[in-house]
């Protein structure tokens, strides 16, 4: 995954404010709206808004997601899933 440095953000999820962001596979360069990520803090799924601030996306953004590119929706759901595992497994 390759990073990129980026306007600031703070996850809606748990408030980490990023200044980079990992691409995920379909998504090169600065994110753009519309574009999906995934807290590496929290594993909260994330959609970048047309300020380039991100938002929890809704049920629709992510149904849309899985249709349009169903590689992608399993890359970043799978990183989610991964992420807020190693949180259980750490805070146990
Ligand atoms: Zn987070």
């Amino acid at each position: 995954m390759k990073t990129v440095h980026i306007k600031a953000i703070t996850c809606p999820g748990c408030a980490f404010t990023y200044e980079m962001a990992g691409a995920a596979t379909g998504q090169k360069g600065q994110p753009k709206p519309g574009h999906f990520g995934c807290c590496m803090k929290c594993g909260q799924v994330l959609i970048f808004t047309e300020a380039l601030s991100v938002a929890i996306p809704t049920t629709d953004q992510l149904t849309g997601l899985a249709q349009r590119n169903p590689f992608l929706f399993d890359q970043i759901t799978a990183m989610s899933a991964k992420v807020k595992k190693q949180n259980q497994l750490e805070q146990n």
